[in-house]
C-alpha cells in the first residue's frame, strides 16, 4: 500500500477561504473586523519569520493586524504592560505572546496575563480546562490543525485506536484530550506515549491512527506502524542546509518507508505546519465573533 498524503497547504487554503468569507460577514453584518496583535520579544529569526507571516497571512484574510516587537533587554513589567494595554483595547480580539521568550521572563506570568477571551493561542489555564471538559472556546492552534486534518482527509475517528507519541502541553496531552471528547471528529480511544513508556512500539502498532510529536528525528519507524493506518508527523527538525542555504527539515516519522506501509500521512514539511497559522486564524475570528453573543 503507498500512503495517500495529506495536504497541509490545500486544506489550510480551503479553511482560509472559509475564514476569508466569514471575516467579509462579519464586517457587512456587525461591523466587526477581527483584530489580532503579535508580541515579539527581542529578534530571533525564527521568531520574526513566524510573526511576520502570522502578521502577512491576518491581512491576507482581511484582519486588523498590529505586531508589536519590544527589544530583547525588555523587562517582564513592560511585557506585562503591553498585554495589559491589548487586554484593554476594543480593536484587538486576539493577542499572540510569541515563544520562547528571554529567559529573565516568566513566560507563565505573561501567556496567563492574556484574558482568555482574547487567548487565541489557548495556552491560558481556563482555556484548557475548558478544552477537557469539552467545552472549549478556543483549541490550542497545532492540536486543533491535526484533528481538521485528520477529518478533511476521511479518517474515521470514533472508535479508532488513537496513539499519540508525545505529551507536551501544547501539542500531546491537547491533541489526545481532543480526541477523547463525546463528539463529533473524536470519540476514540487514546493512548499517550512518551519516554518512559516502556514499550512505546507495542502501542504504535495497534494504532490505527498515530500521532506523533516527539520532536525527535525518524523516532518513528516503518515497523512500528499497522499497515493502514492514518499517521500525522507533528514533528520539525532542522538536519542540515539545503544547497539554497535554507533549512533542511525532516519529521519525526521515517518518512519514505512508513509511506509504503501507511493509508495516509502528512509530508514534513507541507503537513501540519500550515495549519497551525491557519487555525490561530480562526481562533481571533472566532473571539471577534463571541463578542456578538457577549
Ligand atoms: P516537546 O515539548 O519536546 O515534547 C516532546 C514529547 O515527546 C515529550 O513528551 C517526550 O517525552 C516525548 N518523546 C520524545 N522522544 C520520544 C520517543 N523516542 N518516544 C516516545 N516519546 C518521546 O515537543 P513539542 O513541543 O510537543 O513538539 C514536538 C515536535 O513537534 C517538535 O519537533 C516541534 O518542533 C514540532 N511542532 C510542530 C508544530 C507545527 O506547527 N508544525 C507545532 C508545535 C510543535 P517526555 O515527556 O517523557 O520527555
Amino acid at each position: 500500500m503507498t500512503a495517500k498524503i495529506i495536504d497541509g497547504k490545500l486544506i489550510a487554503d480551503e479553511i482560509r477561504k472559509e475564514i476569508t468569507a466569514e471575516t467579509a460577514e462579519l464586517k457587512e453584518k456587525h461591523g466587526i473586523v477581527p483584530g489580532l496583535v503579535t508580541i515579539l520579544v527581542g529578534e530571533n529569526p525564527a521568531s520574526v519569520s513566524y510573526v511576520t507571516a502570522k502578521g502577512k497571512t491576518s491581512k491576507e484574510l482581511g484582519f486588523h493586524s498590529i505586531q508589536e516587537t519590544i527589544p530583547v533587554g525588555s523587562t517582564e513589567e513592560q511585557l506585562l504592560a503591553l498585554v495589559a494595554k491589548y487586554n484593554e483595547d476594543p480593536r484587538i480580539h486576539g493577542i499572540l505572546v510569541q515563544l520562547p521568550l528571554p529567559k529573565h521572563i516568566n513566560e507563565g506570568k505573561v501567556l496567563y496575563a492574556i484574558r482568555p477571551d482574547k487567548d487565541v493561542d489557548a495556552f491560558h489555564p481556563v482555556n484548557l480546562g475548558k478544552l477537557m471538559i469539552g467545552n472549549a472556546d478556543f483549541l490550542p492552534c497545532t492540536p486543533a490543525g491535526i484533528q481538521e486534518l485528520l477529518v478533511r482527509s476521511g479518517a474515521a475517528l470514533e472508535g479508532a485506536e488513537v496513539v499519540v507519541v508525545g505529551r507536551s502541553n501544547i501539542v500531546g496531552k491537547p491533541i489526545a484530550n481532543m480526541l477523547l471528547q463525546k463528539a463529533k471528529g473524536a470519540n476514540a480511544t487514546v493512548t499517550v506515549c512518551h519516554t518512559k513508556t516502556r514499550d512505546t512500539a507495542m502501542h504504535t502498532r495497534r494504532a490505527d491512527i498515530l500521532i506523533v510529536a516527539a520532536g525527535a528525528p525518524k523516532a518513528v519507524t516503518a515497523d512500528m506502524v499497522k499497515e493502514g493506518a492514518y499517521v500525522i508527523d507533528v514533528g520539525v527538525n532542522r538536519i542540515g542546509m539545503t544547497d539554497k542555504g535554507k533549512a533542511k527539515l525532516c519529521g519525526d516519522v521515517d518518512f519514505e518507508p512508513v509511506k509504503e506501509k501507511a493509508a495516509a500521512i502528512t509530508p514534513v514539511p507541507g503537513g501540519v505546519g500550515p495549519m497551525t497559522i491557519t487555525m490561530l486564524m480562526r481562533n481571533t475570528l472566532k473571539a471577534a465573533k463571541l463578542r456578538i453573543s457577549r
